[in-house]
């Protein structure tokens, strides 16, 4: 089969290849083969012939000329480095042919050990042999040589295993291990386009902000062996450092005494610094001429940076008196180097604040705000999940929230591990380091809590069960974790790891606190906080957000005390008792909104009541109900008929939000009640210039608000009377139902602003679990039946158009009605980007999220 030439070019055609073409690594190469570097012969695989393997099409030929004498290396080339593509194969077309004349370069003994290496990798990696076969044999090999290495071992022994494994293709297989260098290259080029579509590979590039169909092209090289008395090394070399953004040149180097040893050295070398190129050694065989490529190296990149304005990180063979060129990639920058170099790049005048904001990755700056896994340690993933809350973090298992207390309280890192989690798990989610759920989507409780608390969280982990008779988490392959073992969360890519990981802490320099500063300047919509308590205000302020667009009350109520007051109001059975609990909430209440408005200093706040789907609140153990019953002056079977009364069959859909509000009026009275005397006691006679956001939460009805605001009103004239002046309120209404979608011009005509609710009308516009949907989310977007998590980036297609439909309506009905965002989407920049096209006024979401947000907002098309 012929294919078009623009889907397959050779590298010395010297001509230039689009990132969106043909990948990253293609257009470096084959700008960098223009710009007379010594690369190796080979050809570059657009991604639209890649996807054609996918769909089953077939695998480029090559000429018998290009192959022969030759051992090929087949690498990825997605369009941006972050993504990662597959593994690169090596030593592809090696055969026992080959192998005579390899020999009489690299020596017997390096010829034998690779070819018995390249039959091992070969069949672990792209045809999928069991490597238990291949290495159990060769740790017997290892015992029966008793030496410390394949390497060590003799040609005799090297020869039979080779035998043996040639064997083992036969028996696992049913066919021999493909001599033919054509077929190693076909199996090759198959094996990586089935791992870019794999799903885990999917979703992982996805939480890195690639498109669900998202292409990859490939690069399969010619590769340069060096002889057995040929001095020869690998000098891998970048002029920029990687975590700091200074300017030096450093790397690695691998001789050949190296890579005998296994071994690296890495070196940085500062041309500003007073360092003698004499005292610079890298090996005594190739250090002149590594020297020649460090003193090059800077003149080159400044040629290549001038060619596309990217900083790069080289693969140069060493090779007796040759340097040839064998990869490059683009330099991958930690968050701080990159902000370091963009503010920089301003001050000095050769980039403008708008491309400074532009090349800084909104998602990596939400990383780098937090623990990260640093990226040279050796890790185990035993499960893949959703990336509900970044950043990373080693603990010891606790499986219940009072495991995590009491852990903590000792002392103990606490990493709590649940099926899911609701409200009675929030004190353990304080408690822990971060939270792990098997269950649960990106908008679920344990997600939405862990974001806010800026923890590391890892949701619907399907690979991992719970064995809850033997208190233990069970991995897919039968590993067995309980109490107190030590696990990695890596809720920035969704990765469990066993045991603990070495970490790279979070940093703020003022080159974030500039670049925020400018993204302030353009982003032109107001980026508020989802911040529940006087913490999460503290961190929001810090972030310079523009108010707090939600406070979820009922986080409030997590602490054990007000847990128990709060259940005491809802179940008592009169009105004596039900406010004696009342009473006993309301300072709780008032104090935590005197602690915020303090902090603000003024901003915004905009507080929701309470919201709860009510089973959350009733106690769901025997002695619950008897502390209650013995509390309230029931008998037990009287508190638990009541308990029974107030349960819900489906709790999401029940008393939730406002409806509770109706049905329990006095409950929010005292809200009401808490926020105008906080608001009094922080502002004073002053408090109508700063008046605060009362908001209701599944809102279906105009009526449902009508009925809020009489009461609101009346605790208004309650207060005015108590102070003796005027106290002011704003009413807020959330859209989150698909009736308060279509109602918005009513529910507009009377409310100061409206704030869209997008988990709950995600929720119900796709009749669609929060709360389940993390099981199966994965496989959806695999079989691209959903193009993404619609819990994570907002459905524009779908949910987008309840929005606009909203919008359009409130604004013909109240031009000045300020409409905005606090669902978790609120944190994304697709979705920003979408409120900022159909004029929202301002995105809220948590905290830790704010930087990206702002980032996000200056990033959109429409500034
Ligand atoms: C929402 O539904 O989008 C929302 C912000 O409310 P919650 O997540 O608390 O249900
Ligand atoms: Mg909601």
């Amino acid at each position: 089969m012929a294919y078009d030439s623009k889907n397959l070019i050779s590298i010395s055609s010297k001509v230039d290849l689009s990132e969106e073409e043909f990948g990253y690594r293609a257009r470096t190469i084959s700008i960098l083969k223009k710009l007379g570097f010594p690369v190796s012969d080979g050809y570059c695989m657009s991604s639209e012939l890649i996807r054609q393997i996918i769909e089953g099409g077939p695998t480029p030929k090559f000429s018998r000329r290009f192959l022969e004498g030759s051992l090929f290396c087949l690498r990825s080339s997605p369009i941006y480095r972050k993504w990662r593509g597959p593994e690169s194969i090596l030593y592809l077309g090696l055969n026992r042919e080959k192998l005579e004349s390899i020999n009489d370069i690299i020596g017997e003994s390096l010829g034998k050990y690779l070819y018995l290496e390249h039959i091992r990798n070969f069949g672990v990696k792209v045809l999928k042999v069991e490597p238990d076969l291949f290495d159990q044999t060769l740790h017997h090999a290892i015992k029966i040589e008793n030496v410390k290495s394949v390497r060590e071992l003799s040609n005799n022994l090297i020869d039979d295993l080779t035998s043996q494994f040639e064997e083992y293709y036969r028996i696992q297989l049913g066919f021999d291990f493909p001599e033919d260098e054509a077929k190693q290259i076909h199996y090759a080029i198959k094996f990586i386009a089935d791992e870019w579509e794999n799903p885990t590979s999917k979703v992982l590039r996805m939480s890195l902000g690639a498109e669900p169909n998202a292409s990859m092209g490939a690069i399969l090289q010619k590769m340069v062996l060096a002889g057995e008395k040929s001095r020869f090394g690998l000098l891998e070399i970048q002029s920029i450092n990687s975590s700091t953004g200074e300017e030096n040149i450093n790397g690695r180097y691998i001789s050949k005494e190296l890579w005998n040893l296994q071994s690296t050295k890495n070196f940085t070398y500062d041309f500003s610094s007073s360092t003698s190129i004499e005292d610079f050694n890298l090996d005594d065989c190739n250090s002149v001429l590594a020297i020649s490529v460090l003193n090059e190296i800077d003149l080159l990149e400044k040629k290549v940076f001038k060619s596309f304005g990217k900083r790069l990180n080289f693969s140069f063979l060493i090779k007796d008196d040759e340097i040839i060129l064998i990869d490059a990639k683009d330099v991958e920058l930690e968050a701080s180097a990159l902000m370091r170099l963009n503010v920089e790049g301003v001050i000095k005048g050769l980039i403008t604040k708008k491309k400074a904001i532009l090349s800084t990755d909104p998602e990596m700056l939400l990383d780098s705000l937090h623990p990260q896994i640093c990226k040279d340690a050796e890790i185990k993933v035993i499960g893949l999940g959703l990336p509900a809350s970044p950043g990373a973090v080693s603990g010891c298992i606790a499986f219940r929230a009072e495991e995590a207390i009491q852990m903590n309280s000792k002392g103990i890192t606490t990493l709590l591990v649940r099926s899911e989690t609701s409200s009675e798990d929030i004190r353990g989610m304080h408690a822990s380091a971060g939270v792990l759920t098997l269950r649960g989507g990106m908008s679920s409780h344990a997600a939405v809590v862990a974001r806010g608390l800026g923890k590391p969280c890892v949701v619907g982990v399907s690979d991992l069960s719970m064995d809850n008779s033997l208190k233990s988490l069970v991995t897919s392959e039968g590993l067995i974790f309980k109490t107190g073992d030590l696990i990695t969360i890596d809720g920035s890519n969704g990765r469990v790891l066993m045991g603990d990981a070495q970490m790279v802490q979070p940093k703020f320099s003022k080159h974030f606190y500039q670049i925020m500063e400018w993204a302030n300047e353009l982003g032109k919509i107001g980026v508020k906080a989802n911040a529940d308590t006087p913490q999460e205000a503290i961190q929001a302020k810090e972030f310079d957000v523009d108010g707090i667009g939600l406070c979820r009350t009922e986080h409030m109520f997590f602490e054990k005390n007000t847990l128990q007051i709060m259940q005491k109001m809802i179940l008592a059975s009169n009105e004596v008792d039900q406010n004696i609990a009342i009473e006993a909430l309301l300072p709780i209440q008032q104090g935590k909104f005197e602690e915020i408005f303090k902090i603000m200093e003024g901003l915004s706040v905009t507080i929701r009541l309470l919201d709860l789907p009510i089973h959350e609140f009733l106690p769901n153990s025997l002695d619950e109900l008897k502390i209650l019953a013995n509390d309230l002056g029931l008998t037990f079977s009287q508190m638990s008929e009541r308990s029974k009364q107030m349960s819900e069959i489906n709790p999401m859909l029940g008393k939730r939000g406002v409806r509770m509000g109706i049905l329990l009026p006095n409950l929010y009275k005292m809200q009401v009640s808490a926020i105008l005397n906080a608001s009094i006691q922080v502002y004073g006679s002053n408090q109508v210039n700063f008046a605060p956001e009362i908001m209701l939460p599944m809102v279906s009805s105009s009526k449902e608000v009508d009925i809020i605001r009489d009461m609101i009103d009346k605790e208004v004239d309650i207060v005015t009377q108590k102070v003796g002046s005027p106290v002011s309120y704003k009413l807020g209404v959330m859209i989150e139902t698909p009736r308060a979608v279509l109602k918005a011009g009513e529910l507009a005509s009377s409310s100061s602003f409206l704030s869209f609710g997008t988990n709950d009308l995600t929720q119900m516009t796709y009749g669609l679990s929060r709360d389940d949907s993390g099981t199966f989310m994965r496989d959806y977007i695999a079989q691209k039946i959903f193009p993404e998590d619609p819990f994570r980036s907002l459905d524009i297609e779908g949910v987008g158009e309840l929005l606009k439909i909203a919008s359009e309506r409130s604004r013909a009905s109240n031009p000045n009605i300020k409409l905005g965002i606090c669902g978790e989407h609120g944190g994304d920049p697709k979705s920003i980007e979408f409120c900022k096209k159909i004029g929202l006024d301002f995105v809220s979401c948590s905290p830790y999220r704010v930087p990206m947000a702002r980032l996000g907002a200056a990033h959109t098309k429409s500034c």
